[in-house]
């Protein structure tokens, strides 16, 4: 581990086009789960109910209930952890070109990145699906509490900002994320399975570029093998010792 450790901070030093791409394992230790996996969301629900964009056009009765007894409780307790802010301090000293999430609970901002591509959109804002309005979460909150499901004044229907099962992701997030993975000299994964596409196709993009590609990430990953570095540790010990 020392060994890979000082390796880790040699390519960080020698790196000036830094490129993190994070999943919901940076923000398991900010107290939200991750989906797959022991203890994940998708053990207690069945993502083709709460997470797919057919089924909550039919009803979403379903999302708004997991909504207001899960979601925004967790995403009002959530803050960034030393993960969060080690991205922060290397950003600060000029080592990283760009913050790409798969995540959608917005702590990177929380930590104090001005400016992060979102794959997956961002819970914490919800549009109305007719004028567009949108909402926070503590106003659908309180709207949860006199109708289920929640409309806009204007009558439409609300949708968490965030990309559903169906859904096809942002294309200028996607072709921004492509554009600065083909352009990285270090493309760091910390705390992604990777086996979510098209978002999981990035380290490969960034590898075939001739980037140095490094993977913190608890459990092996399909991509393990093509990686410098693999390093099956909590993001947040690794990055506080490389900061
Ligand atoms: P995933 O759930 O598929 O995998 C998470 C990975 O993180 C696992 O392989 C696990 O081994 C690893 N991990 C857990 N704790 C860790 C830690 N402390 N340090 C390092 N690694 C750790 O997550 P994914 O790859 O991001 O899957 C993609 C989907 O999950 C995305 O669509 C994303 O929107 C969604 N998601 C987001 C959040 C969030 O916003 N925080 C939470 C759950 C799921």
């Amino acid at each position: 581990m020392d060994d890979l450790l000082q390796k880790l901070k040699d390519l960080v030093n020698e790196s000036n086009r830094i490129v993190a791409f994070t999943g919901a394992g940076i923000s398991s230790e900010s107290g939200i789960p991750t989906y797959r996996g022991t203890g994940g969301l998708w053990s207690k629900y069945d993502p083709s109910i709460y997470a797919n964009i057919d089924f909550f056009l039919r009803d979403s009765t379903y999302y708004w209930n997991f909504f207001r007894d899960e979601r925004h409780p967790m995403l009002k307790q959530a803050k960034p952890n030393a993960a969060h802010y080690a991205l922060v301090q290397l950003e600060k000293r000029g080592k990283i070109s760009r913050i790409i999430t798969q995540n959608i609970d917005g702590l990177h901002q929380m930590a104090g990145h001005s400016y992060v591509i979102e794959l997956h959109g961002n819970a914490r804002k919800i549009l109305c699906l007719h004028c567009d309005k949108t909402f926070t979460i503590d106003e659908v909150y309180e709207k949860l509490k006199q109708e289920l499901p929640p409309k806009c004044s204007c009558g439409g229907n609300l949708k968490p900002n965030v990309i559903f099962f169906g859904e096809s992701l942002p294309q200028d997030a996607l072709e921004e994320a492509t554009l600065v993975a083909n352009n990285c000299d270090l493309f760091l994964v910390l705390g992604s399975s990777l086996v979510v596409y098209p978002a999981a196709n990035l380290p490969e993009i960034a590898k075939k570029e001739n980037a140095a590609l490094v993977i913190i990430n608890i459990d092996p990953t399909p991509l393990d093998d093509i990686a410098d570095i693999v390093i099956h540790k909590s993001a947040s010990k690794v990055l506080s010792e490389v900061v």
